[in-house]
């Protein structure tokens, strides 16, 4: 498998260096208006992969003017032929699986062990959203006495989707798919870090049959292309997922147009394990939700809270596990670990190692990078942690768990609760009243009990406090992408006051 994922990079990656990465306005693949680019490397071995579009203010106003006309057909095309296209993006989807996930893999330095279910799902939320086209836009019926009330959603118009480095081509998925099922058109703007994925999806859905205009790609940085697409007057709206403080820019930068946003944010979420949890399961569960996807995933379950009775029993587990993560080469199907986005995040990841330490923590395995190219770090675990140090409070973003020990149910809400992100919480119990006092008690958009997270398609996605505004999937989707338009019919010759008379 890892020769053949080799071969495939070594058949695509030419062509990107030799043409680079460009926008996808209208259909048609342009440059930047300025001709400016910027190079792109990959965290693997900082090999080159191509000179990318530098877009800026003017990019985005084509793009949105675009988007804008493509709105007035796209909203109408009958909803038969709407499912059927996003049916044939996923189609697409699946047939080159294998190339989207070695082209995200090198491109992101996630393992192609996720990589590989990650395009497959990618297609999935597809097909979700194809089978939800005719019935988005169902309403309410409210009759009253002399009138007939009833509610339809229309597609609230041309939207902004900008997204993060972390999974662009799942991300990307989960906004686009929704989006183009409710009738919208789109301007997407991929994170400067990661273009590849992306810019080969917005052409499967073109080869798909998606007509011109209604998905349109902008590259660049987001201080300007960005910024760019949240101000200009044509978007309706913004679907963001990033870290919290630009989700706070965003709906600054938004405000002077009225935009709806919706925030998908940072977390540092708990996982939290009792004495009578089923501990194999648990710490299985722990690792994965931590150590999986380079623990670059918004939910992950970073701070790890451990009853006092089993702390001991588990850390021992851990310690060995955790230093027999496989780092290395994402290619390579036995690789756990792949290398960190970019060495500006690897040096973040590795600077938190300094920081535990200076918070008084315990470092148990890990710490610094290993020698040689690349953005890799060491999987890092620090144990006798407390609720306020900044190894705790902070989203590190990468392979780095704290565990922190409680003593009581009471004690373990106070410390889930006590970072200002609310994104997900694990909880493992068998005692099922404790299980559910918990999910009612931790301060989190998502709650999983005795499970690991698991998506599914129709549940609402989304954090609380620090962690986002709004909820992806399903019907939840249609909350954001539609407006619910009421409408008002009379019955007969109901009372009307005089005036004038
Ligand atoms: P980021 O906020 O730095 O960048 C995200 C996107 O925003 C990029 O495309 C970037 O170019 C753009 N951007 C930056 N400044 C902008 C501005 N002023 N105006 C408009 N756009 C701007 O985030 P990142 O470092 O790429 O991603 C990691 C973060 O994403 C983490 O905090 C992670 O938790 C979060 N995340 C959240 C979820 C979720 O569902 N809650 C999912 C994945 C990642």
């Amino acid at each position: 498998m890892y020769k053949k994922n080799k071969a495939i990079l070594s058949k695509i990656l030419p062509q990107i260096q030799k043409d680079g990465i460009q926008n996808i306005i209208n259909g048609q693949s342009v440059p930047a208006i300025s001709g400016a680019t910027f190079d792109n490397h990959s965290p693997v071995d900082g090999e080159f992969m191509g000179n990318i579009a530098k877009s800026d203010v003017k990019d985005i106003d084509a793009a949105a003017k675009v988007a804008a006309a493509a709105f007035k057909t796209w909203r109408k095309i009958p909803h038969k032929e709407r499912r059927d296209i996003l049916y044939a993006i996923a189609e697409k989807i699946e047939e080159n699986a294998e190339e989207i996930a070695v082209l995200e893999s090198y491109d992101t330095g996630q393992p192609i062990r996720f990589m590989k279910k990650a395009a497959i799902r990618g297609a999935a939320n597809f097909r979700y959203f194809a089978d939800k086209v005719i019935d988005a836009p169902n309403g309410l019926s409210t009759p009253d006495t002399n009138h007939l009330n009833f509610t339809v959603r229309q597609p609230i118009g041309p939207v902004g989707v900008i997204t993060p480095w972390n999974t662009p081509f799942m991300l990307t998925t989960w906004k686009v798919a929704p989006a183009l099922a409710a009738g919208c058109t789109i301007v997407h703007k991929p994170a400067e870090f990661s273009p590849a994925s992306a810019t080969l999806l917005c052409r499967l859905a073109h080869e798909a049959g998606l007509p011109n205009g209604v998905w349109n790609l902008v590259h660049g940085f987001g201080e300007t292309a960005g910024k760019s697409l949240t101000e200009h007057e044509a978007i309706k709206a913004i679907a963001f997922i990033g870290e919290t403080g630009t989700g706070s820019l965003i709906m600054q930068q938004g405000a002077p147009t009225l935009k709806r946003v919706h925030l998908e944010l940072g977390g540092q979420n708990p996982t939290i394990i009792f004495d009578d949890a089923d501990l194999e399961r648990a710490t299985d569960a722990a690792i994965f939700m931590k150590y999986s996807l380079n623990g670059e995933r918004c939910t992950s379950g970073s701070r790890l809270l451990l009853q006092r009775t089993i702390y001991d029993e588990v850390v021992k587990n851990l310690i060995k596990r955790v230093g027999n993560l496989k780092v290395g080469d994402p290619l390579d199907p036995a690789t756990e670990i792949g290398p960190m986005i970019h060495p500006t995040h690897q040096n973040k990841v590795i600077s938190y190692g300094e920081i535990g330490l200076k918070d008084g923590a315990k470092l148990v395995v890990g710490g610094g990078k290993p020698a040689g190219k690349g953005c890799y770090v060491h999987p890092t675990l620090f144990i006798d942690a407390t609720k306020d140090m900044r190894i705790s409070q902070e989203e590190v973003f990468g392979p780095f768990l704290t565990v922190i020990p409680f003593d009581t149910e009471e004690e373990a809400v106070e410390i889930a609760n006590s970072v200002r992100y609310g994104l997900t919480a694990y909880i493992w119990t068998k005692d099922s009243a404790r299980g559910h006092r918990m999910a009612l008690n931790v301060e989190s958009g998502m709650v999983w009990v005795n499970s690991q997270n698991v998506r599914h398609l129709p549940a609402p996605f989304g954090g609380v406090k620090y962690s986002g505004i709004g909820r992806d999937g399903g019907e939840y989707s249609f909350d954001f992408y539609m407006e619910t338009k009421n409408i008002s019919v009379a019955l007969g010759d109901h009372p009307i006051t005089k005036l004038g008379v």
